[in-house]
C-alpha cells in the first residue's frame, strides 16, 4: 500500500519535472567549466547562449581515437586558442581553455615526450586558465608520469590544475590524483577535481580540493543525484559540467540542473554559486579571467572574421530566427 503511494508519487513528480523548462532561470547567467565545443555544432552555441551560458573552458583532451603525430596536438592546442575562441564569440559566450596532454595519449610515451616540449608554447598564451585535463584513464604508470610531470609544470606557470579522473576504478584512482598533487606540492584550492560522484566528494572536500561533477545523460551522474548532492553537501567548492564532446551528451546540462535546483528549492544564491560563481573563482586563479569580458562579448557581429574566415557560409545572414520553419 504505502509503496504503491510512493511509486505514484514518484510518477507524479516525474511528470511534473517533466513539464520544467529553462524558462525556470531566464535571466540566470552560468558557466560551463568543462566542455569540448571543437566537437559541437552551432546549433549548441546558439542554444547555450539562449540559455544564459556566458563564458565556458574547453580543456584539452584526445579525439575519439588516437593522434598519430605531433602536429596533430599543435594544431589542436592552437584551434582552441584561435578559431574555436572566436566561435564562441559570434554566439557572444567567452572561451577559455585548459591545455595539457590527456591521459589517454600518455600512454603513447615516444609521442607524449614531444608533447611535453610543446605545452609550454601553448599554457602562458591569453585565455589558459589551467593545465588540463589531466590524471589517470587506465591508472598506468606511463600516465603517471605525465601527471607528474604536468603538476609541475602547472606550478612553475602558476596555473590551476583541472583533474580528469578515471571512470574505472573511480575512487581509487581519485585519491591517487590527489595524492600526487599534493605530493608535489601544489594547493588543494588550485586544483579541481571533476568527474566525481557520491563515492568521492566527501573525501575531495575535505582535503580542499574543488570538487566537479559531469551531468552525464543516461548514465553514471543524472542531474537528480547532482542536486541530491548539491542538498546534501552545499555550495562550497562544488561546481557542475556538461563535458558536452563528440559522444552522447548535453551542451544544456548546466543550466537545465539549475532549473532543476530550483524547482527543488535550492536557493538562488546557492545555484549561482554551483553553476557560475565557483568556477570562476577556481579557475580566475590563473589571472586570465575578467568577467566584464563576459558583457562586453555579448556584442556579436557575426560577419567579423578570424583570419579571413567567417562563420557564415557564402550570401548568408547573421542571426537568423531559428524557431521558423523557413529555412532561408
Ligand atoms: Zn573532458
Amino acid at each position: 500500500m504505502c509503496c504503491s503511494h510512493s511509486i505514484e508519487k514518484d510518477k507524479e513528480e516525474r511528470k511534473t519535472l517533466e513539464a520544467f523548462d529553462l524558462s525556470l532561470v531566464k535571466g540566470m547567467k552560468f558557466f560551463d567549466p568543462h566542455v569540448h565545443m571543437t566537437s559541437r555544432t552551432t546549433d549548441d552555441y546558439q542554444a547555450m547562449a539562449d540559455a544564459g551560458v556566458v563564458a565556458l573552458i574547453e580543456p584539452a583532451f584526445w579525439l575519439g581515437q588516437p593522434r598519430t603525430g605531433l602536429d596533430s596536438f599543435r594544431d589542436y592546442y592552437s584551434s582552441l586558442i584561435g578559431w574555436e575562441r572566436f566561435r564562441s564569440s559570434q554566439f557572444g559566450i567567452k572561451h577559455y581553455c585548459t591545455i595539457g596532454l590527456n591521459s589517454r595519449e600518455a600512454n603513447n610515451e615516444a609521442l607524449a615526450e614531444q608533447v611535453m616540449e610543446l605545452l609550454p608554447l601553448f599554457v602562458y598564451k591569453d585565455g589558459v586558465v589551467g593545465i588540463g585535463e589531466i590524471g589517470f584513464d587506465d591508472q598506468t604508470a606511463a600516465e603517471e608520469k605525465y601527471y607528474r610531470l604536468q603538476l609541475e609544470l602547472a606550478k612553475e606557470a602558476g596555473l590551476p590544475v583541472q583533474i580528469h579522473t578515471p571512470h574505472r576504478d573511480k575512487k581509487r584512482g581519485t585519491q591517487r590524483s590527489m595524492d600526487i598533487a599534493l605530493e608535489h606540492g601544489l594547493n588543494p584550492y588550485q586544483v579541481i577535481v571533476d568527474h566525481n560522484n557520491e563515492e568521492t566528494v566527501k573525501e575531495v572536500l575535505d582535503r580542499g580540493f574543488w570538487a566537479a561533477f559531469t551531468i552525464y545523460p543516461f548514465t553514471k551522474m543524472g542531474n537528480e543525484r547532482m542536486v541530491d548532492i548539491a542538498t546534501q553537501y552545499g555550495p562550497e567548492r562544488i561546481m557542475i559540467n556538461s563535458a558536452a564532446d563528440w559522444g552522447i551528451s548535453d551542451p544544456l546540462a548546466v543550466p537545465k540542473t539549475a532549473a532543476l535546483m530550483k524547482m527543488r528549492g535550492l536557493s538562488d544564491l546557492d545555484i549561482e554559486l554551483i553553476t557560475y560563481r565557483n568556477a570562476i573563482t577556481a579557475f580566475a586563479q590563473s589571472g586570465q579571467i575578467d568577467e566584464t569580458d563576459f558583457a562586453t562579448s555579448k556584442n556579436i557581429d557575426q560577419s567579423g572574421k578570424f583570419e579571413g574566415n567567417t562563420i557564415l557560409r557564402g550570401g548568408q545572414q547573421p542571426r537568423i530566427d531559428k524557431s521558423s520553419i523557413i529555412i532561408s
